[in-house]
């Protein structure tokens, strides 16, 4: 502003010496006329050019070069950087934000997808891309529907009906490995659609389980049920002598003696998943579960084989083991007496407590029995799996010993192992570690 009026001066005193030095009156009028228009238009080129600056800086949207500028034109500078500044913040933050609920969305365990009005992706979490088998580099922009295939989805896609969800099978999917999806489309904004998808294997698993539980409880009991009725039936329609009504009854104690085992370790199971860990810190020592174990094999084989069997008990160390008393009893006895009753009577029982070198401790039942198939081993803690059904049920099995086992083992922070070939016996076995071992001074119990 400064140079600007002393240059306006300047011109102006130039042009008083330059009237002065004419002769005429008019010519000296015409020459100061000039003189003062003339200077008025070098004061608006300065301000053009200042405007032009300040549009050329406008247009070329650099925010980073900011023009200075002194006087009125400085203001403006000033004022228009400032607003590009606070606009600046506020785009930078409004970003932050954006990518931070972008990252949110991003570690969602649901699938996230966002449509426009044409079904085509705008935005799909890693979630949703491993669900649907989409690349969300290569995939930006198609039409979700020419992508995913399945015919459910297609189906729920067309109908535009979005007030539940489908279930479809995941494009990770295989026979061996079923993976399902429950997928539920949310319309927002003008036409635009939400897409959430959430893996359900787990839960349609435990459904089928829960079913099949049911299923099997169910038939379980059906079966003493009926023969329980049909034994009610005949004592009432016919004229028995005295010994055979005894014989029913007896048959009939059987087969409630068979439900009351089975309802017994139905509620056991549901007490081991539904209770707190057992305590670490109650000391049981295993010479005591030990004796009592070997009265109940003894007890079970002479019932089963009219003798009892060979049964060779063997503590090597005073072990005490924290947890449970009732579920380590439940957990020893249902192995032993799965070893009398699928081995053959002449065959000689091998049960043992042995301590390992890292303070650790295994229980383990060794029978020559017949010994199970491979394929079988890996399913044999399921509940109502059996191997030799007519034998389990003949001995009074529930198939659910093993599973019971398992659960006090992983309860009791072990690992129940099995080892067995057909016609070789097996070697059923819970190992404990040493966390919840340790040896008494006195060895409570002489084998
Ligand atoms: P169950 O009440 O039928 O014995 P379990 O859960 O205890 O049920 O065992 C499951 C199946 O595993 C049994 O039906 C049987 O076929 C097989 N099994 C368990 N223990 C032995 C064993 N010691 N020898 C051979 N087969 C066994």
């Amino acid at each position: 502003m400064f140079w600007r009026v002393v240059l306006f001066l300047l011109c102006q005193l130039l042009a008083a010496a330059m009237v002065w030095s004419f002769d005429s009156g008019p010519q000296r009028l015409l020459f100061a006329a000039l003189a003062a228009l003339g200077a008025s238009y070098l004061w608006l080129l300065f301000d053009a050019l200042r405007g032009w600056r300040l549009l050329r800086w406008l247009r070329s949207g650099d925010t980073s070069h900011i023009p200075l500028g002194s006087g009125f034109w400085g203001e403006v500078f000033d004022r228009v950087r400032k607003l590009v500044r606070l606009r600046d913040r506020s785009v930078l933050e409004s970003d932050k934000r954006l990518q931070e609920f972008l990252s949110a969305l991003q570690a969602s365990p649901n699938g996230v997808l966002l449509l426009d009005q044409e079904g085509r992706i705008e935005w799909l979490n890693q979630t949703a891309a491993s669900h649907f088998g989409l690349d969300a580099g290569r995939d930006m922009l198609q039409h979700l529907g020419n992508l995913v295939r399945d015919p459910a989805f297609a189906a729920y896609f067309a109908a535009r009906d979005y007030r539940q969800d489908v279930v479809m099978q995941g494009r990770a999917s295989s026979s061996a490995i079923p993976v399902k999806l429950s997928v539920h489309m949310h319309p927002y904004g003008e036409g635009r659609s939400l897409l959430l998808s959430r893996d359900i294997t787990a839960l349609e698993q435990a459904e089928a389980m829960r079913r099949d539980f049911v299923a099997n409880v169910s038939h379980e009991i059906r079966t003493p049920l009926t023969v329980l009725a049909g034994f009610v039936e005949t004592l009432q329609s016919l004229r028995l002598d005295e010994e055979e009504r005894e014989r029913y009854l007896g048959l009939m104690a059987v087969q409630a003696q068979r439900m009351q085992t089975l309802v017994s370790d139905l509620l056991t199971l549901s007490r081991l998943e539904g209770s707190p860990p057992p305590p670490a810190q109650e000391w049981h020592t295993v010479g005591t579960l030990m004796t009592q174990c070997k009265q109940e094999a003894q007890a079970l084989s002479a019932l089963l084989w009219g003798h009892a069997q060979e049964l060779q008990f063997t503590l090597e160390a005073p072990v005490e083991i924290a947890g449970s008393l009732s579920e380590l009893h439940s957990a020893m006895s249902n192995l032993i007496g799965n070893a009398v009753r699928y081995s053959a009577p002449d065959k000689a029982i091998a049960v043992r407590w042995s301590v390992q070198p890292h303070g650790g401790a295994i229980f383990s039942v060794r029978d020559q029995g017949q010994g199970i198939a491979p394929e079988h081993i890996p399913r044999l803690t399921e509940r109502f799996y059996r191997v030799d059904r007519s034998r389990s049920r003949e001995t009074g099995g529930t198939g659910l010993g093993l599973a019971i086992v398992k659960h006090v083992a992983q309860r009791h922070g072990a690992e129940l192992l099995i080892d067995s070939a057909p016609g070789k016996g097996s070697c059923f076995s819970i190992s404990f570690t040493a966390q919840r071992v340790r040896i008494a001074a006195e060895h409570p119990l002489e084998s």
